[in-house]
């Protein structure tokens, strides 16, 4: 008889386990999927897409109906997973029901962080992490409304441009000194800024919030040095924090995330964790790659083979139309490495790539992004780049036409 397993979450790490244990595992587990949100799963990346009008939400389910269906998934979606007894081994459903388990898996994914400031919660202070946020963002984006995105890394720079598609008069304000500090270097973050400042979007850097002001409805954006800013909507893109508190309520080990080891076991018997909720070796991702690594290693593991997690490389691409930002892994370098850099601002392009003991160890691209997924694996493989490393930098036809 197939072993009841239950995951609570219908994101994206929830449908990439369940299509690696369709063809791995199919029939050995009677699989239950538990979403808070109130429709089949969906492709979270592309909401910025969505946002933008590049892309029709109905294009976005990684799945249809059927494909569930015919695989056996009981898909209980629009009810929230409210609490998990871990002696009883059950699950208990906002909609009542409860649920038994041989197997469980978290797969919750992160909430947006809301900013702790005066006036975070009026109408009209917006977030920017699922569909239905996506719908009250493009209701309120009308031509000409005055928006501010507070948070200028890569979630709130899309979100921008996507206002600005729209017809918004946007703000990007970043408490740090440059757009997506996490990922970009100086210089390829100034190369970004005039991009985004082109597109129309006014970019203010190191201010930070100090409270949201208005009467019934966000009116604007007191700033801490002591500026306004008019605003009929406020879009707030500061962070994620994974959703870990039913874990965590019923008795399993959480510091940022669920603690999970190198075969994604929680710290009880029968338990995992994958995706944005987990925290592995003290890091907890918030990119699809480590995601779908993840819910393959843990696949492998529930279908009764050996498997083990040792981390993913955070690689990221930013999705705005027209400019090509790619980073990876060690973007700024870390004492003792090298860096080869190529710039050319006549035709807007960047690159830096960071070398550690003989192998590529982080990357930044600005203009030019198609040896982005090259280089992406030569950091991953933990290649030794020494054969090619004369035109390593002009990419990979090159550097393979030295090798040859
Ligand atoms: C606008 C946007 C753009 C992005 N762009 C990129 C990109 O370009 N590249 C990239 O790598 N990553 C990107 N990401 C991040 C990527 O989407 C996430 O890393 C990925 O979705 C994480 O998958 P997950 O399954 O862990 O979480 P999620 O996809 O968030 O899924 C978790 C699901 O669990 C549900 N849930 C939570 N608690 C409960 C509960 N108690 N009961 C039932 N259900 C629950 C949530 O409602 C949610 O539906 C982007 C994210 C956003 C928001």
């Amino acid at each position: 008889m197939s072993e009841p397993l239950v995951i609570i979450g219908n994101g994206m790490a929830a449908a990439k386990l369940c299509e690696e244990l369709a063809t791995r595992a199919l029939g050995r587990y009677a699989i239950a999927v538990v979403g808070a949100e109130p429709q089949l799963a969906y492709n979270r990346v592309l909401l910025s897409s969505v946002l933008a009008g590049d892309v029709p939400a109905s294009d976005t389910f990684l799945k249809p109906a059927s494909w569930w269906r015919d695989r056996g998934v009981t898909l209980r979606y629009g009810a929230a997973a409210t609490a998990v007894d871990l002696a009883a081994r059950t699950v208990t459903v906002a909609d009542g029901k409860t649920l038994a388990f041989a197997k469980l898996v978290f797969a919750t994914g992160s909430r947006a962080i809301r900013l702790p400031v005066a006036g975070a919660e009026l109408p009209g202070v917006l977030t920017f992490r699922d569909m239905a946020d996506v719908g009250s963002i493009a209701k309120a984006a009308c031509r000409g409304a005055r928006v501010v995105v507070v948070g200028g890394g890569l979630l709130g720079i899309e979100a921008a441009y996507g206002l600005a598609k729209a017809g918004a008069r946007v703000t990007l304000i970043h408490l740090m000194d440059r757009l997506m500090e996490r990922q970009l270097d100086a210089r390829a973050a100034a190369m970004l800024k005039r991009a985004v400042e082109a597109k129309g979007i006014e970019v203010l850097l190191e201010v930070a919030t100090a409270r949201f002001i208005g009467d019934g409805h966000v009116e604007a954006v007191e700033l801490e040095d002591g500026r306004r800013i008019a605003a009929d909507m406020v879009v707030v893109a500061v962070g994620i924090k994974p959703n870990a508190e039913i874990g965590a309520a019923a008795g399993l080990a959480v510091n940022r995330g669920i603690v999970v080891d190198d075969q994604l076991s929680t710290s009880a018997a029968d338990v995992f964790a994958i995706g944005e909720c987990a925290e592995h070796r003290g890091v907890c991702y918030g990119l699809v790659e480590p995601v779908n690594e993840q819910a393959n290693v843990l696949a492998q593991r529930l279908a009764g083979h050996s498997a083990s997690y040792c981390g993913s490389v955070n690689a990221t691409n930013l999705k705005v139309s027209g400019v090509h930002v790619f980073s990876a892994a060690d973007f700024l370098g870390a004492a003792g490495t090298e860096s080869i850099v190529f710039a050319d601002p006549g035709i807007g392009s960047y690159r830096k790539l960071v070398i550690a003991d003989g192998r590529l160890a982080g990357a930044v691209l600005y203009g030019d992004t198609t040896d982005a997924l090259w280089y992406s694996e030569l950091i991953r493989a933990g290649a030794a780049i020494e054969p090619f490393r004369e035109t390593l930098i002009f990419g990979r036809a090159l550097a393979e036409r030295q090798v040859a």
